[in-house]
């Protein structure tokens, strides 16, 4: 067994996955970027790995992604401690098929193993996990088909198959996924400090009336069409709201890409682009470059929507009118990384909206309703929730004061957007209807103050206060710090009033804030 540590809902993520995966064999695991999926993944591969093979088993399991240069990705991730012994099924490697665990892009795997509609070779996997499942659906589907009749064959049974994604939707999903697992909603991730906080700003808009839908998405001609003559306010835009943050930006075609690589350069910016044919070690470059420093901005056409991991950004720029909430989220998602340890520059990520979209699929925070019923094409509907424009600084929030310049919308504004606020939360006019979230305890609200805390550097004194303001916020101001709190099976005291270690660091007091599984301390029972 690997002794790789998993954070509470981490672990709780892992144990749901291999339940759904005994009971439905094949199953995605959804979660935002920057949960872990790939760790959790790691973990049920080592434990795999571990296991004596039966009779109907080769004893090896698979990760297979769907480029190339996510193959380097994942080794290096099972690379590190505790490592993850593994081969890498690629041309100009040497391979390693002793080793339990094989990574592989699904391109090398369909060229490789499938020959003339046959699987022809005897490496075959008795677990599968397949990366950012909704991409390239058709060609895993094409693999997996072949592989398990040449396992049926050979007298091991099917592979069982964990799809990873942050957005499940894709025609044909539920003719192999049987069920969804689903992560900690993205609320919960980012108040516990596991996510970066996001403000929203309705930039200035392209001529949005000129998009036309073709089924639950925007034809790319509209989409162009609809926010062509952007490129000057784009950067009008980014430097009031965005200067100094590393961006990536979304733009519909190359044309608007690079005209908006000129723009931003004649503005002192350091800019490069990609695209589908910027070659991968270039792209990493570039990657690498924005993550540390080296450039201020990225113009994109579909490229950095998919499975990216650049920590550092820290403002998405929408240039683009997106049709369907997942691909909204996946752009959006590129900011969602949060290390405070390693950019502890990066507070939270903006996102600078020119083509309507928050309004359209909603904030990031609102996780869809996600569904296999639905992945036969059409697309998963978000309760797009009501949404205010401050009339100051055009920032889109949801309730209350601007969380950008503290300026309070007067009724007369609110009425105007067809907005009313109930105290928490804004509610349409035509729909009054009060807010249903079920209050969370006591103790719930300790541990997300205690997360915060630790993750952030602050004492167990400020911990309290974000205690009581959490409760304050929530509607229960009569909550009182529990005197215990249970996370992952340990239980730890609570400090009693006027404690002499008040002034000390939640991360020193509680390490499990900071630390996977760091359990122990002079609190824990
Ligand atoms: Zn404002």
């Amino acid at each position: 067994m690997i002794e790789l540590s998993l954070y509470p809902h981490q672990a709780d993520l892992r144990d749901r996955t291999r339940e759904a995966l005994a009971k439905h064999r094949r199953v995605i695991l959804t979660a935002p970027p920057g949960v872990g999926k790939t760790r959790i993944a790691k973990w049920i591969l080592g434990a795999s790995a571990n296991r004596e093979p039966g009779p109907d088993q080769s004893g090896l399991s698979l990760f297979t992604v769907h480029r190339r240069p996510l193959v380097d990705n994942a080794s290096d991730s099972f690379g590190e401690e505790p490592r993850l012994r593994h081969g890498v099924i690629m041309s100009n490697r040497k391979p390693a098929y002793g080793a339990r665990v094989q990574v592989a892009s699904i391109d090398t795997l369909n060229s490789w193993f499938l020959d003339g509609g046959q699987y022809d070779t005897s490496l075959t996997f008795d677990l599968i996990v397949w990366d950012e499942c909704h991409s390239n659906h058709s060609k895993f589907a094409r693999f997996l088909e072949k592989h398990d009749a040449y396992r049926k064959e050979t007298g091991k049974h099917p592979a069982f198959v964990i799809g990873l994604s942050a957005t499940p939707e894709a025609k044909g999903l539920s003719d192999i996924y049987r069920k969804i697992v689903l992560g900690p909603p993205t609320q919960w991730l980012i108040d516990n400090g596991f996510l970066s906080p996001f403000r929203y700003f309705r930039a200035t808009q392209g001529q949005l009336g000129l998009l036309v839908k073709r089924g639950d998405t925007f034809t790319p001609d509209s989409e162009a069409a609809a926010m062509a003559g952007l490129s000057g306010a784009l950067v009008r835009d980014w430097k009031r709201l965005a200067e100094g943050r590393p961006t990536v930006g979304f733009f519909p075609r190359r044309q608007h890409a690079q005209e908006a690589r000129l723009e931003l350069e004649e503005a002192g910016l350091r800019v490069a682009y990609v695209d589908g044919d910027t070659d991968d070690d270039s792209r990493k470059r570039v990657f690498w470059e924005l993550n540390n420093g080296r450039l201020d901005y990225l113009c994109n056409v579909q490229v950095v929507e998919r499975g990216t991991d650049i920590p550092a950004i820290a403002c998405v720029q929408l240039c683009v009118a997106i049709g369907s909430v997942s691909r909204c989220r996946q752009m959006i998602g590129r900011g969602s990384r949060f290390d405070p340890v390693k950019y502890p520059q990066k507070t939270d990520c903006i996102v600078l909206d020119h083509g309507g979209n928050i309004k359209r699929h909603g904030f990031f925070e609102d996780d869809p309703l996600w569904s296999l019923d639905r992945s036969k094409g059409s697309g998963g509907e978000v309760a797009t929730r009501p949404t205010i424009e401050c009339p100051h600084c055009q920032a889109i929030y949801r309730g209350g004061k601007c969380r950008q310049c503290g300026y309070e919308p007067t009724k007369k504004e609110r009425k105007g957007q067809g907005l009313e606020f109930d105290g928490t939360e804004l509610i349409e006019v035509k729909e009054r209807r009060k807010g249903s979230r079920t209050a969370k305890s006591a103790e719930d609200l300790m541990l997300s103050a205690l997360y915060s805390a630790g993750r952030s550097g602050r004492t167990w004194k400020q911990a309290v206060g974000m205690f009581f303001g959490l409760a304050k916020k929530q509607g229960s101001p009569e909550y009182r710090i529990p005197a215990r709190v249970t996370v992952g099976g340990h239980t730890y005291r609570m400090l009693p009033f006027g404690h002499n270690m008040s002034g000390r660091r939640v991360d020193m007091l509680f390490p499990f804030t900071v630390e996977r599984g760091a359990h122990g301390g002079d609190f824990l029972e």
